[in-house]
């Protein structure tokens, strides 16, 4: 076995941890470094266990840093690799967001890195061409090797198999695009050959419930650093709530000095008893049961970056929060505080009730008014029935529900599927004469039936019936317009902002007056009181809409799928709507008018 070699080749294994390494060889090159020269691990005391705990004498397995940006957390990754390419030369891979951030890592970074360190230098095999390092993304040195992968492509990682795996601010990986599951799992397998594997995951987090590195946080022993207080001596941490500052809330500027009051003793601290808290700090976990380690550490422990900075930063944010900006709060929570950001405002729910819609109902004059420009469909399929909803699509995104139906059986089932089938060719009566067929189709492919959908849609690709996959992440679009083909079968798969939709429809449905992003609902039997409670099912808490208790909601993912649709047709309804005029001024003849009427069939 691959691990049994690397393990006796390499024994006796080296006595001095990865800070100690790091303290006798590293050197930090002049690009791209914050202050160059040779490494200090006293000048970021905190870091010392992160790394230590990373050498092969230590049992851990997996190391998690939750860290805020101005405290040298990038370097870890670095001394790791440089330490185990220089005593312990195993395969290894470091994953970054992009391809465009892992190239750059290379040539700016590790390159550099390496030259200015003889030892490491001389290790390496250099290929003849190519020296600069542009387009590299492997470094071989004694028999091993250095990949670099990109979260972005996750072929770029996905076959290979790696004793140290180090995931670089994974909270900027996105798991909506071209892959099937969260990355961060996916990258962790890759050393699961290894007994004696390495991994360590770190970022920046970003919203809370909705934070990568949050979820793989929560599941470690939850370490923060702790420092003596001058006065007491007893050991305290630099959070947010024990600064004491004065400032100008409307400049949103300090107006004093920023100390640190000791929540034991009430001292106040001045900052140039930093570094000196520093060098006797020690990690505390906050939840000793696991046995991964986790660490998280905010900005105001940094040697580069001052508390008078963080707090004027803090107030700042402050201010641009009152007048509406949160960006900014939410910004300094996650790069200077090093925590996930919760939104104040929590809970939105709907203005509009229930009996407003049914009100609202109308008789059209033909099964598809008028203002309809193209018809789509969205289809939720259940275990035992498909759900149908038939939107018509004017100028403004003004909707009109043209029908809902139910066709019962298992969707796996031929007959069940020959029945979708005969009604997604459905043609309906158009006011102006004529008739109009379903330009475009989303089938939800979630659930028990994912295979038979996705063999239905593949057939069908070609006369727009999509499958989709939804996305409930507060930040996904609609769509992307692309689709991926990582699935049993290769079947073309959307992966739908189910968010940002259910934001577009819910606000549209809050509009009382026909025109731009109103929706037109018919007076029939289908649009009943049912449908309405289904349709209004959900309220939005931390941005993202859900579900109040058990109740169902076909009828909005139904209509999410709709919408879908239209986008993923890249139909632009204005677009249309000038086509139209012009040709309805023209040439008057209503038929060749509805450029997008043939439908499906
Ligand atoms: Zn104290």
């Amino acid at each position: 076995m691959v691990r049994e070699i690397f393990a006796e080749a390499l024994l006796p294994p080296p006595k001095e941890t990865i800070s100690e390494w790091a303290d006798k060889y590293r050197v930090l090159p002049s690009k791209g470094s914050a202050e160059p020269g040779r490494w200090r691990t006293s000048k970021t005391p905190y870091l010392k266990e992160i790394m230590d705990v990373m050498s092969p004498m230590d049992e851990t397995k997996e190391v998690v840093f939750m860290k805020a940006t101005q405290i040298g957390g990038t370097e870890v990754g670095n001394n790791v690799i440089f330490y185990y390419m220089d005593y312990y030369p195993s395969p290894m891979l470091q994953i970054l967001h992009t391809e465009g951030i892992a190239k750059n890592h290379m040539k700016d970074k590790l390159i550099p890195s390496i030259k200015a360190m003889d030892r490491l230098n001389k290790k390496v095999t250099w290929a003849k061409s190519n020296q600069g390092g542009t387009t590299r993304t492997e470094i071989q040195f004694k028999g091993a090797s250095l990949k670099l992968g990109w979260a972005q492509t996750p072929s770029t990682f996905a076959s290979m198999s790696r004793r140290i795996v180090i995931c670089d601010d994974i909270d900027r990986w996105k798991d909506d695009v071209g892959s099937e599951g969260n990355p961060v799992a996916l990258a962790k397998r890759r050393a699961n050959a290894f007994r004696n594997k390495k991994i360590f995951i770190n970022s920046s987090p970003t919203q809370k419930g909705d934070s990568l590195i949050e979820e793989e946080f929560n599941e470690t022993d939850q370490r923060h650093y702790y420092v003596p207080c001058p006065q007491c001596g007893e050991y305290v941490r630099f959070e947010k709530e024990d600064f004491v500052y004065e400032y100008d809330e409307e400049r949103g500027e300090l107006t004093s000095d920023v100390k640190f009051c000791c929540p034991k003793c009430g001292s106040l601290i001045d900052e140039s008893q930093k570094m000196g808290m520093l060098q006797k700090g020690k990690w505390i976990p906050h939840n000793p049961k696991s046995s991964k380690k986790g660490y998280r550490l905010p900005a105001f422990y940094s040697p580069w970056f001052t508390w008078q900075e963080a707090f004027g930063e803090y107030v700042k944010a402050l201010k641009k929060e009152k007048e509406g900006k949160p960006e900014f709060m939410k910004t300094w929570v996650n790069t200077i505080e090093a925590l996930p950001y919760e939104n104040r405002l929590e809970v939105t729910e709907l203005s509009i009730e229930i009996d407003d819609l049914l009100q609202r109902r109308e008789k059209y004059p033909a099964e598809v008014p008028d203002g309809v420009l193209v018809l789509t469909a969205g289809v939720d399929t259940q275990d035992n029935r498909f759900e149908i909803e038939v939107v018509g699509w004017g100028e403004g995104l003004e909707s009109w529900s043209i029908e809902y139906a139910i066709i019962p059986g298992d969707p796996a089932n031929k007959e069940t599927q020959e029945a979708l089938d005969l009604f997604l060719k459905k043609r309906f009566a158009y006011e102006g004469g004529g008739e109009i067929g379903i330009y475009a189709v989303c089938v939800d492919t979630q659930g028990h039936k994912t295979q038979s959908m996705y063999e239905f849609c593949k057939k069908r690709f070609l006369k727009k019936i999509f499958a989709i996959k939804g996305s409930n992440k507060q930040d996904t679009p609609i769509t992307t317009g692309r689709f991926s083909l990582s699935n049993k079968g290769k079947v073309p798969l959307f992966h739908i902002g189910v968010n940002a939709a259910k934001d577009e429809i819910y606000s549209a449905l809050e509009v009382d007056t026909p025109g731009t992003l109103y929706c037109h609902f018919p007076n029939r039997e289908t649009y009943d009181e049912e449908y309405f409670k289904q349709l209004l099912a959900e309220k939005r808490i931390n941005g993202v809409w859900k579900k109040r208790g058990r109740k169902r909601n076909e009828a909005i993912d139904c209509r999410v799928y709709a919408r879908a649709a239209l986008a993923i047709a890249g139909v632009d309804v204005d677009e249309l709507a000038k086509r139209d005029k012009i040709l309805k001024f023209s040439k008057k003849e209503t038929k060749k008018r509805r450029l997008l009427s043939k439908g499906i069939g």
